[in-house]
């Protein structure tokens, strides 16, 4: 290793699972910093939310611009606001919501900035027990990235999954660990119509967080 693993860094988008990953690495690592990505996300209000979140919580904040990847498939509804967003997962595909390529494009940015820092150690958000199974989700696909990471740049890159195996009861529980459970409930955005907090009440997103959210709470008035 070429130097001592004390910092990292975060993709963030404000939403819950990257501000919980956030506070996650604020426990784990001395340093910390975040990166956002604009994708052409049709809800860039998101990017104002992670900047605030990141900015409270004195963490240096980069925002890059990926938006490419909405002009090279149209047929996502995040970024194309002519497509009707999926609410429930089509039995043989992904829904519409999926963004082929999105985290590979993002880790692989993320990387190549981390290592102009000096920061070797890369968070992210994502996790397999959630519903939609995205691909670039996975765990075997996070591990297969790592490799071809330090492949790529001959470094010794690590990627830190905290919430790969947790379901959104599991997240709200480990941001209620933290100290932050009131913080992710107020101040973030999941919601895929762009409303923070509890959002819009009906889109995957915010049907998955209120899911988990009650699970959480009922759970913690039974302990
Ligand atoms: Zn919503």
């Amino acid at each position: 290793m070429k130097e001592k693993r004390n910092a990292a860094m975060v993709c963030f988008s404000g939403g819950q699972d990257s501000t919980t990953c956030l506070f996650w690495a604020k426990k784990q690592f001395e340093r910390v910093e975040a990166v956002c990505f604009t994708y052409g996300q049709k809800h860039s209000a998101e990017v104002e939310v992670a900047r605030r979140i990141a900015e409270k919580s004195d963490v240096p904040f980069h925002l890059l611009d990926v938006s490419l990847i909405s002009q090279l498939d149209r047929s996502c509804s995040l970024t194309n606001s002519t497509v009707v967003m999926d609410e429930v997962k089509p039995q043989d595909s992904y829904p519409n919501t999926f963004v082929p390529g999105r985290n590979m494009v993002f880790l692989t940015f993320a990387a190549i900035l981390a290592r102009s820092l000096g920061i070797y150690d890369l968070v992210t958000g994502v996790s397999e027990a959630d519903y939609s199974g995205y691909p670039d989700c996975r765990d075997t696909f996070i591990r297969s990235l790592n490799v071809t990471l330090n492949l790529a740049m001959d470094e010794q890159f690590v990627l830190h999954t905290p919430l790969m195996y947790r379901d959104k009861c599991g997240v709200w529980a480990l941001a209620d660990e933290l100290g932050v459970f009131d913080l992710v409930r107020n101040e973030t955005l999941t919601c895929y119509n762009g409303i923070p907090a509890d959002g819009c009440g009906h889109c995957p997103a915010c049907t998955l967080r209120r899911k988990g959210l009650e699970e959480y709470l009922k759970w913690k008035e039974g302990k």
